[in-house]
């Protein structure tokens, strides 16, 4: 088994897990490219939380989420295997007393609705690893880097969030099809910063005014600093899913190697 590549995915809409749709489809022709890890290690955006937590579970859970969709949405389930000893190995790469291991999440929306059908069979275990939002962004990027040494270990690590994610203005606009200026532009930063690997731009990104506009909240951006530091300093990204939907919310999906 050789060295994985590293993704980050923008997962949008729940809906994309049940519809046939641009999003979908995209998501389906990226799972073909993909080599078949040992175990996914995935950071949602919807595991956002007061702390460094990984999924211990040996059979982590379909969580919903999220409220208002259709009953097939609260149907799915995605059965994938979780993997202890990949959690324990993570909190034994980050600092001592980082992380902990807990089984009171599961496979959130940010993962899942992604992984059917990046991985339909759901027959490749999977950890989540939550975003801590006491800490600044800077300090996301090096828990990205000390993932690193997984990629030789067979594991393939996934951020999920979305480059940019204005949900508000998502939901006034989604039937405006010019994305703003500023979104487009945001998404262009960041397709510049990935490229150069400018890790100062991207750590202080979010706090110009495109940045704030883009990120009111940063749930959504900080799994691609993960994604970023994991690949750090080895193969260069390819951008396999770019475009917006509803308006200005990036679906920009970024992988290495
Ligand atoms: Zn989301």
């Amino acid at each position: 088994m050789g060295r994985m590549p590293v993704l980050f995915v923008g997962h949008g809409s729940p809906m994309n897990a049940i519809e046939d749709n641009e999003w979908s489809r995209a998501f389906r022709a990226l799972g073909e490219k993909l080599p078949t890890p040992r175990a996914i290690l995935s950071v949602s955006a919807h595991w956002f939380v007061g702390g460094t937590y990984l999924t211990g579970n040996e059979r982590p859970k379909t969580i919903h989420d999220f409220g208002g969709f259709p009953q097939e949405l609260y149907d799915m389930r995605y059965p994938a295997p979780g993997s202890p000893e990949l959690a324990e190995r993570v909190v034994a790469l980050l600092d001592e007393g980082q992380a902990t291991v807990t089984d009171e999440w599961g496979l959130d929306h940010g993962t899942w609705s992604v992984l059917h059908h990046l991985r339909p069979a759901a027959d490749v275990p999977v950890v989540q690893l939550s975003i801590d939002w006491n800490v600044p962004p800077a300090e996301h990027l090096a828990i990205g880097r000390a993932l690193a040494p997984l990629r030789d270990e067979g594991v393939l690590v996934m951020g999920s969030g979305n480059i940019v994610h204005n949900l508000r203005h998502a939901f006034a606009h989604m039937d405006d099809p010019v994305t703003p200026r500023w979104a487009e532009e945001f998404d262009a930063g960041v397709e510049r910063a990935v490229v150069e690997g400018d890790a100062e731009w991207l750590t202080g990104a979010v706090e110009s005014e495109v940045g704030r506009m883009s990120h009111p909240t940063l749930d959504h951006y900080l799994p691609l600093l993960y994604a970023v530091g994991a690949a750090e300093g080895g193969d260069a990204p390819t951008f396999p899913i770019t475009g917006f939907a509803l308006n200005s919310l990036s679906m920009r999906a970024v992988m290495w190697g």
